[in-house]
């Protein structure tokens, strides 16, 4: 029935998900979400949240919410901007902020929504390649644009790139807005959160799907000069007035307030994931030093595909990728001790 298709949609490649296979016993390492469960606090917050209210519109600004953020961030509640996931908020940012006359700059190895967006909106982009160690080298952001944006760590590649290297960027592109997309900043990088007041033109996005394990919730958010946040606020009204849900509202505001349990589930990732890298090395795995709660690895001898399919045969699931480059490697999400066990007998059989 495409004779319905608007001009547009015939024009659109849309972003594929990893798989979210529908049945229970696989050992599911693909999309990155953390291995263990929202804490009891969390949970309860959810639960009580399900009163009678939930026939009532939820707060379209969410302002607890924001509130809380901000004080957790240290910043002004009219600096945050929330919404239902940070894939909404970053859609969000490229209309209000990233579509200019210029090309928006992003690496050419990152987050695959951000060409999807492009297409979306009609953004003209230009990707900018990553040297031979996978990493961001900002000297390489010197060419005209109308922006900049990047995930910090990088996706998937899980490279870090330091603040000071951040700040160098920002110096050189006051005219520009630059956006850091922090999904996995809590693994192990620095929070570019710290510069929003130094710089007007910096946006931090961030989520609560993986280092808070509410990727199920749907809750993202944005941290910047409140002009910015107008402008997607401007859009977001335009948009959809009520992004987050009742639920999500409060089970976010409890996540904030839980801070040994978010502490500890970190800590516990980071540990797994030195002790899958160790892993990996032994096996003759070449793994790129990783911030994120995954890791990125390719093998000498066996083809990322293959050593894939083979764990998906042991009831693992892992992520590869069809693009040039880096289609030898594997992606592979940091699970609980026991996950992290299985995968690793499944490799030492497999290698
Ligand atoms: N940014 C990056 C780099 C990601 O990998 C993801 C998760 N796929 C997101 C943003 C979006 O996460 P969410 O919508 O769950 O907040």
């Amino acid at each position: 029935m495409s004779q319905y298709w608007s001009s547009l949609v015939h024009t659109l490649t849309p972003y594929v998900p990893g798989e979210q296979p529908k049945v229970n016993n696989l050992i599911k390492l693909n999309t990155n979400e953390n291995p263990y469960p929202p804490s009891d606090y969390v949970l309860d917050a959810i639960k009580k949240a399900t009163d009678d209210k939930l026939k009532l519109y939820p707060d379209p600004n969410a302002d607890v919410l924001k509130k809380r953020i901000a004080d957790y961030h240290n910043v002004d509640a009219n600096q945050v901007f929330v919404g239902n996931g940070s894939d909404e908020v970053l859609a969000h940012a490229f209309q209000a902020l990233l579509k200019q006359e210029k090309p928006l700059l992003f690496p050419d190895i990152t987050y695959s929504f951000y060409p999807v967006y492009c297409g979306l909106y009609g953004i003209d982009y230009q990707t900018v390649p990553l040297n031979d160690e996978f990493e961001i080298q900002v000297a390489d952001y010197s060419q005209e644009c109308g922006a900049i944006i990047f995930p910090n760590p990088n996706a998937p590649t899980g490279r870090l790139l330091e603040l000071d290297e951040i700040e160098v960027l920002l110096q050189s592109h006051t005219q520009q807005v630059v956006l850091i997309d922090e999904a996995y900043v809590d693994f192990g990088g620095q929070s570019a959160i710290s510069l929003v007041n130094k710089y007007p033109n910096l946006l931090v996005t961030q989520t609560l799907s993986k280092s808070r394990s509410l990727a199920g919730l749907r809750v993202g958010f944005a941290v910047g000069h409140a002009d910015l946040i107008e402008g997607l606020e401007r859009v977001k009204n335009s948009f959809n007035s009520y992004p987050l849900d009742r639920l999500a509202i409060y089970g976010a505001v409890a996540s904030f307030d839980d801070e040994q349990s978010f502490q500890e589930s970190c800590k516990s990732v980071i540990n797994t994931r030195e002790e899958l890298n160790a892993k990996l090395l032994e096996l003759g795995f070449k793994v790129l030093p990783s911030a994120a709660n995954f890791v990125f690895a390719t093998h000498p001898q066996f083809k990322a595909v293959e050593i894939a399919a083979k764990l998906r045969e042991k009831s693992i699931i892992v992520r590869y990728f069809n693009k040039p480059r880096i289609d030898q490697f594997l992606r592979i999400t940091i699970g609980n001790d026991t996950e992290n066990q299985a995968l690793c007998v499944a490799l030492e059989a497999i290698i």
